[in-house]
């Protein structure tokens, strides 16, 4: 899956540290014409780019992106076969419990509260809409443990919405590429939506994440043997490192 494992909080403090060169210049703005190349280098390289998240439906999608806050996919993807097995719709999540879900997602960072807003997600979904995902933004992030994130996952994965899902990787990927420079998530995704072709959009998302997650790292970028070099910005581009005997 490809979605967002942070929140924007935590997106905003760690990116900014981690997206720009600790002295010497930042990146400038990429220029108008380099956004669609860019996009296209990035999709070249990741042509099957989709979720790595585990899901079968709109619910079980709903539930690994509020299980993936500040957790890995991986980790969650550990724990969601059993859940979903014994609960694979909001009734039968309901009927579980904050008790009940507890016990399969333990080993997932934040885990008391994540059980708390499933538990209460799923009621709310039997309560208001008849036991299914609501396919509007202001429903979705009216739900517990539902935010503008999460939200524009569902509405880009399940409902085919050409939304941006700002998370710690693509944050970091817009300040540092110099494709959507901003200081919050908000002012980032709102300019991936303004300059990326409307077309790109709903998988740009995915091309953005999987190409932060592993060539344009937090720590340090792998310029070297990045599609997209020849548009970004980024001042400070790595080479590889040389070994000792070269
Ligand atoms: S050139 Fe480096 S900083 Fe720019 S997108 Fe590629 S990996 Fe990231």
């Amino acid at each position: 899956m490809t979605t967002s494992t942070t929140s924007p909080k935590s997106a905003t403090r760690r990116s900014r540290a981690s997206s720009e060169p600790k002295s010497g210049p930042r990146s400038k703005p990429m220029k108008a014409a380099d956004v669609r190349p860019f996009i296209e280098a990035l999709a070249a390289a990741n042509p099957d780019a989709e979720s790595e998240l585990t899901y079968t439906d709109a619910f079980t999608l709903l539930v690994a992106v509020v299980l993936s806050a500040q957790a890995t996919d991986a980790s969650v993807n550990r724990s969601t076969p059993a859940l979903f097995a014994a609960a694979p719709d909001p009734a039968a999540m309901a009927a579980l419990g904050t008790d009940g879900i507890a016990p399969y997602i333990r080993t997932i960072g934040l885990w008391q509260s994540k059980a708390r807003h499933v538990a209460a997600l799923a009621a709310r979904l039997v309560e208001a809409h008849g036991g299914q995902v609501p396919s509007d933004r202001a429903a979705l992030e009216a739900l517990p443990g539902v935010g503008r994130k999460t939200a524009n996952v569902v509405l880009n994965i399940a409902f085919g919405e050409a939304t941006m899902a700002v998370d710690t990787h693509i944050f970091r990927l817009g300040n540092r590429t110099g494709l959507a420079i901003g200081r919050t998530p908000r002012a980032v995704e709102d300019k991936l939506v303004r300059r990326i072709p409307p077309a790109m959009l709903r998988p740009a998302h995915h091309w953005l994440i999987l190409h932060g997650r592993y060539v344009c790292r937090a720590r340090t970028p792998e310029c070297w043997r990045c599609a997209g070099a020849q548009w970004c910005t980024y001042p400070a581009k790595t080479e590889p490192k040389r070994s000792r005997a070269a």
